[in-house]
């Protein structure tokens, strides 16, 4: 007998019938014997239907309220599964985070998870019965009910899987598992049937929003075994893995892109010990997180620095580093909000040289010009104008035969 934690996110449970399949497909996996806690989202669309109701009542929502309103699409799905499954002659219960106590702490719209009490849940399955829980939600230590970013209920399931010891944590999707790059963007793309957490971390703090970054996280730091898998048809899906030598020996497992992205840059700021802090200490301040960062020297003693940050932040970022411009005696400020971060990552970087050329190549031949550049171990990024996003995915997924599947 196994312990199974089973995610469904948004498109899965995203109408009656949709969730109707899901209560067969949980019914027959109980009817083995498998012990299961079902994850759910909230009913895809509802989250941003939400928000924007929101938006209409006030220009910055209150946070605290922000999470009583969108923590309800859950409760909705949970509530309907359960029923589906009794239809079906199946015990099941719902319960939303607070109910199971889902403790996290008090970052309202992006709380982390400090503690999940099992005991409920361990009784309920003991009892032979299906558990249903909320995703994406929790409550804090005062009891106030806390959301934990977008995409959380990925990180719903694995920490339950965490903290259940769970033999597996299926995170059932709208693909059949994880892809070298985002299929709606390259039809191309392949499935991938491993990949390791590294690469996985990498992928999603990159921009692949298969899986919310804190549920790789977690799955790597309690090594919990996570499998990506699709709600419509069969197959084994993606596996997460530690061991590389499972991996395809490929050089560049996958490519990733974020939309977000917004760039800054000061120029003529005269080149003294401290000027970095004085230009990122306000943004900092303003908790605006800056991604990447790079900095020039000039011949006539001053230097040039561009960054990055979340393009919902650029407004109030070039605010503050007009006034920095202004006290530092800076030449002038500029931005640009219709940039994107493209990224290639892989553990096969590590020992083979010649990637970033190829990489650099390739964009060069479709006359995509780079506008920065950052490298780690495993992955190299490039910030490219908004409207090469397409072509330079498919061209770096060609040229790196992410199509074929390698020897
Ligand atoms: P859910 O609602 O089930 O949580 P998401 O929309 O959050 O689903 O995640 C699934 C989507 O992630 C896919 O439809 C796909 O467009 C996108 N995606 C981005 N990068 C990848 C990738 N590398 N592999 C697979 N899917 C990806
Ligand atoms: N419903 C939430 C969202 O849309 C959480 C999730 O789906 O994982 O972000
Ligand atoms: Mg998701």
């Amino acid at each position: 007998m196994a312990l199974l934690v089973y995610k469904f996110g948004g498109t899965s449970v995203g109408s009656a019938e949709r969730i109707k399949a899901v209560a067969d497909k949980v019914k027959k996996a109980h009817e083995l014997g498998d012990q299961i806690v079902v994850v759910l989202s909230a009913m895809s669309g509802e989250t941003n239907r939400l928000i924007a109701l929101a938006n209409e009542m006030q220009a910055q929502p209150t946070e605290r309220e922000m999470d009583v309103l969108i923590s309800t699409g859950e409760q909705v799905t949970v509530a309907l599964l359960s029923m589906a499954l009794h239809e079906l002659g199946c015990d099941a219960v719902s319960y939303t985070g607070a109910q199971v106590k889902i403790l996290t702490d008090s970052s309202f719209t992006k709380a982390r998870i400090r503690k999940i009490d099992d005991a409920k849940l361990r009784a309920d399955l003991d009892a032979g019965k299906v558990v249903v829980v909320a995703g994406f939600q929790g409550i804090d230590e005062q009891d106030n009910i806390t959301t934990l970013g977008r995409g959380g209920s990925d990180t719903t399931a694995v920490a339950i899987a965490a903290a259940l010891k769970a033999d597996e944590c299926h995170i059932y999707t709208d693909v059949d598992g994880v892809y070298t790059t985002d299929p709606r963007v390259e039809p191309k793309a392949r499935r991938l049937d491993h990949i390791t957490f590294e690469e996985m971390l990498e992928m999603a703090s990159l921009g692949s929003k298969v899986l919310q970054i804190r549920s790789v996280e977690f799955a790597g730091k309690y090594n919990v075994a996570l499998r990506v898998l699709s709600s419509f048809k069969e197959g084994s899906g993606t596996l997460i893995t530690y061991e590389e030598s499972q991996m395809e020996s490929a050089l560049i497992s996958g490519i990733a892109f974020n939309r977000d992205e917004a760039k800054l840059t000061i120029t003529g700021v005269p080149d003294l010990p401290g000027v970095a802090f004085k230009i990122l200490g306000p943004i900092a301040e303003a908790n605006i997180e800056v991604d990447m960062i790079v900095q020039n020297i000039a011949d006539d003693a001053t230097t040039d620095l561009t960054f990055t940050v979340h393009r919902n932040d650029y407004q109030r970022a070039l605010a503050l580093l007009e006034q920095t411009c202004a006290d530092l005696g800076a030449r002038k400020v500029t931005g640009d909000n219709a940039i994107v971060k493209v990224s290639i990552v892989g553990v096969g970087m590590r020992s083979h040289a010649g990637i970033a050329s190829t990489m650099f190549k390739t964009l060069a031949q479709e006359g995509i010009n780079i506008r920065m550049i950052a490298t780690s171990e495993i992955k190299i990024s490039v910030v490219v104008d908004e409207k090469y996003l397409e072509l330079a995915v498919r061209a770096l997924h060609a040229a790196f035969e992410l199509d074929k599947i390698s020897a």
